[in-house]
């Protein structure tokens, strides 16, 4: 639950930022059904910036009610029109990404040059690729003899529920409107409460396009607005992006009604660095993969590092050079690469992970710690990278998401060994393997549980790339064709006797 309280110093928007007109039902702005609100915070100054409606039961009936409006008409547009839509989204998604960017920062706290202005470009490509799409909603024919036709069709579900969190909030929510759209189907979208600024700016300027009650986007809490909405019974299928606990929250509330659900969640990713990877490149490469300039709040992140023995000291101090020449500072400011944690909750949990690590005489820190208690970087939520070494993976830095910039080295001799220990987790949603020997990193690559592994690089999710968890990670997948008709569309078959 967002920590922003109305009693919070209030800031002026800063230049060139969205300014939210309510939330979207039925293609108009709205105040709640209670007239409640929730007060937006920058977290990198700890300031209200902006005020939301406070969505719940009633408000998630009324937009149930304008999609249930929309699916007759928008399932019957021809794909390719509605793709075509999708189009001129992204262009205009495109001419407003500087004012997206600027969003994103200013209320998720990530820095506007390293990671927001990405994220806002990202999401006119996720349009701009789902709009290209409408033709491959194919079905197929089925040989079954000469008198008979049987085939089958792609048909969109219905109203879909979606549930995005705050980390990446315009990229995420770009994943569920632009692929369910594209496939017919109506959406009603709830935006995380810290973070639904920008994402109602997407939700503005789909709106000049798209007919009322195509897209609904409410912005609420999680148990009093998000479940309402999964549990409604008039949502055909559940999308959730977010942690693992909600996500079994999610899963119940779909097993109630069997409709089907896509799950997006946590990850505890492994890094396998061989000892021919003791090079720059492959310290550039672990810095991003485990995102430290977005403070580590991604569910890629990858927080396990495997190190081999040989080089584990040289490797760690290449590591600590580059990282600690970051430069940590306000989100907006162009000079920042590492910008702030989301809220105060956030906050508290990463720094009770690092005072856990200090705590422990048999871990050893190898640089950064806890945040600094006075001078510029006290007055946001500002976080430290983190590492920690010598301990084996069996503790709990090593296990649970710190969804913070807090890395685990752990030594490794055996190769066996390592991949049993990258595989020792609940989760299964990334890894990456460093070396120069290409047919260990595949042979690494095969071997790991999880859904994605990347060799030698260790950057962020293209459109068109199946993503998706093994194990507690997730079920389901996005970002490409695959993901849009396992996800968006049912099949039907249509058998036919030519004999009459
Ligand atoms: P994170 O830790 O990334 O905030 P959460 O899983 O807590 O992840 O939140 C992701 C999204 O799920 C947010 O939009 C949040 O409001 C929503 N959410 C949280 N709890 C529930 C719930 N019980 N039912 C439905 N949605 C929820």
């Amino acid at each position: 639950m967002s920590t922003a309280t109305a009693e919070m110093k209030t800031q002026a928007p800063p230049a060139n930022t969205y300014r939210p007109k309510g939330m979207l039902i039925g293609g108009k702005w709205v105040e709640s059904a209670s007239g409640a609100r929730i007060t937006i915070e920058n977290p990198g100054k700890r300031t209200a910036v902006a005020e939301v409606p406070r969505a719940a039961e009633a408000d998630v009936n009324a937009a149930v009610a304008a999609a249930e409006k929309a699916f007759p008409a928008w399932k019957n547009v021809v794909p390719r029109e509605r793709g075509k839509i999708l189009l001129k989204i992204a262009e205009v998604l495109e001419a407003r990404s500087e004012e997206m960017a600027r969003t994103i920062a200013l209320e998720t706290g990530n820095a506007l040059r390293t990671q927001a202005r990405g994220e806002a470009k990202l999401a006119a490509d996720i349009f701009r690729y789902f709009g290209g799409l409408g033709s491959e909603l194919k079905g197929e024919t089925v040989p079954l003899g000469e008198h008979v036709l049987s085939y089958t069709r792609r048909e969109p579900i219905g109203i879909v529920g979606a549930i995005i969190p705050w980390n990446a909030p315009v990229m995420l929510g770009a994943l569920k409107i632009a692929p369910a759209l594209c496939a017919g189907n109506v959406l009603v979208m709830k935006a995380a409460e810290d973070a639904p600024m920008a994402v109602l700016l997407m939700a503005d300027i789909c709106q000049e396009f798209l007919p009322p009650g195509v897209l609904n986007v409410l912005t609420g809490y999680g148990a009093e607005c998000g479940g309402p909405l999964a549990n409604h019974p008039k949502i055909r299928k559940l999308s959730f992006t977010g942690s693992t606990e909600v996500g079994k929250v999610i899963m119940r509330a779909a097993a109630e009604r069997i409709v089907p659900v896509s799950l997006e969640l946590g990850g505890k990713s492994p890094s396998i660095v061989y000892p021919d990877a003791d090079e720059d490149w492959a310290v550039d490469g672990i810095i991003n993969a485990m995102r430290f300039t977005r403070q580590s709040q991604s569910c890629t992140a990858g927080s396990r590092m495997f190190l081999h023995e040989d080089i584990f000291d040289s490797f760690l101090a290449k590591l600590e050079k580059k990282t600690t020449a970051l430069k940590i500072g306000d989100p907006l400011d162009e000079a920042s690469d590492i910008g702030t944690i989301i809220n105060n909750k956030q906050y508290s949990k990463v720094c009770k992970y690092v005072q856990d690590g200090l705590d422990r005489s048999d871990a050893k820190l190898v640089f950064g710690g806890l945040p600094p208690k006075t001078g510029p970087l006290s007055e946001g939520y500002f976080t430290m990278p983190t590492v920690f070494a010598d301990r084996s993976n069996d503790w709990r830095l090593a296990r649970e998401e710190i969804f913070g910039p807090v890395l685990v080295a752990i030594r490794w001799s055996d190769e066996a060994e390592a991949i049993r220990m990258a595989n020792d987790s609940h989760y299964g949603l990334a890894a990456y393997v460093w070396t120069h020997d290409i047919g260990k990193g595949l042979r690494a690559a095969h071997a790991i549980e999880s859904g994605w592994v990347q060799v030698n690089q260790g950057g962020g999710q293209t459109p068109g790339m199946s993503y998706g968890g093994y194990k507690q990670s997730g079920l389901g997948r996005e970002f490409s064709l695959e993901g849009m008709l396992d996800s968006f569309t049912q099949r039907k078959s249509v058998t036919v006797n030519l004999a009459v």
